[in-house]
């Protein structure tokens, strides 16, 4: 289907920036740049300088960043990770492929981490706490590293949704022993393919991540350290990650205003709950702008009839995937969020324009 208002416009984006990520492509292609070269090198500088980290390690998923970061951290089988259900399923299976269990907890009204839940998830077995910020905006992380500090846990953070995103002043990503981040396409820093990162303060975390990304080699002796993986980021995708990096700042500001525009349109609407939370302490980067209403469905038929395209993350919750062999839980907050919640368009592109529209047909339709 052809929306009048899609979610995210990759072909505009492309058009729009055409000249410098060409220029970006053509320099690796026509140089042989392609695995492990100074574009990556530069990517990853600029990106760690960015989050407010020593070092940032290219890997090709935010999945991967989340599995290595275990590795690194030394989780493995009889340790278990805590965790929210209400996340993408990469984060949780980082955790079962690392070969430790899964705690999953409910989030509070705000998408994330709910603080008592996390208390009460605690057994003689956690090592690890990975925190997801979701949406583009960052958890509680006082609360988070207090309860760390407190059971000596290590923490890996979700950054995945939430590049941009501070708690009191300081950057999503740069909290725990490692942030992971994710370059998926529509991310807010988003390649052309699958990507991601690793932030990290530690030397010794960074240099396994490092190895780990590339087959346990050490580059210098080729000796084998361990076994490791492929999972580099790619050299053309970092090329291309550190054109959009420096235009990052104003996207970021876009977004920003974009969410005002939907409060501005929005608000006050009986029964529809807006991401405009408490807290002088959080700054939200709106990864997603996304809205809660138990007429959900409905309305999400009456948008796509008028040619708004919106998304739903996520309409299940995870463990009733069977499959996935998570257990039965009852996480209230968790099951009626996958009822609710409907994400409005939200991009670069996205026109203060397209929200009006938007708003329009929502007040149209409730
Ligand atoms: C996108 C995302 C991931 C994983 O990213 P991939 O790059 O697709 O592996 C993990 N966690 C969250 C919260 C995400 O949104």
């Amino acid at each position: 289907m052809n929306y009048r208002i899609p979610f995210v416009n990759p072909r505009l984006h492309y058009q729009q920036y055409k000249a410098e990520f060409d220029r970006a492509i053509e320099s690796c292609l026509s140089n042989g740049d392609l695995i492990a070269r100074q574009q990556l090198r530069d990517f990853e500088a600029h990106f760690a300088s960015f989050v407010g980290t020593k070092y940032a390690v290219g890997v090709n998923s935010g999945y991967h960043a989340l599995a290595l970061s275990l590795l690194a951290a030394g989780i493995g089988p009889a340790d278990e990770v805590i965790t929210v259900a209400h996340t993408f399923v990469a984060t949780i299976s980082a955790i079962v492929h690392c070969g430790a269990k899964p705690v999953l907890v409910d989030v509070g009204g705000d998408y994330n981490i709910d603080i008592k839940s996390m208390e009460s998830a605690l057994s003689s077995s956690t090592k690890a706490i990975i925190p997801v910020h979701l949406n583009g905006r960052c958890c509680n992380m006082d609360a988070v590293c207090e309860f760390a500090r407190r059971h000596n846990l290590v923490i890996i953070e979700d950054a995945c949704q939430s590049l941009g995103a501070r708690y009191r002043g300081k950057m999503a990503g740069s909290f725990g022993l490692t942030g992971c981040w994710s370059f998926y396409p529509f991310k807010i820093l988003g390649c052309f393919g699958d990507g991601g990162a690793i932030t990290t303060d530690d030397p010794k975390i960074a240099r396994s991540a490092t190895l780990l990304r590339f087959n346990g080699e050490d580059r210098d002796t080729g000796e084998y350290l361990f076994h490791g993986f492929t999972a580099l980021l790619d050299n053309i995708q970092a090329s291309v990650l550190d054109v959009k990096l420096k235009h990052f700042p104003k996207w970021l500001e876009h977004r920003r205003q974009v969410a005002s525009r939907y409060r501005k349109g929005l608000e006050g609407i009986d029964g529809l709950r807006l991401p405009h939370f408490k807290g002088a302490e959080y700054e939200d980067a709106f990864q997603n702008y996304v809205i809660r209403t138990s007429q959900r469905n409905l309305l999400r038929e009456r948008l796509k009839s008028a040619g708004i395209e919106t998304l739903v993350s996520w309409p299940k919750p995870v463990w009733k995937h069977m499959a996935l062999n998570l257990g039965s839980l009852h996480l209230p907050e968790t099951e009626s969020i996958c009822n609710e919640v409907l994400s409005l368009p939200m991009s670069a592109e996205t026109t203060l324009e397209d929200v009006d529209c938007v708003c329009a047909a929502i007040k149209d339709s409730i």
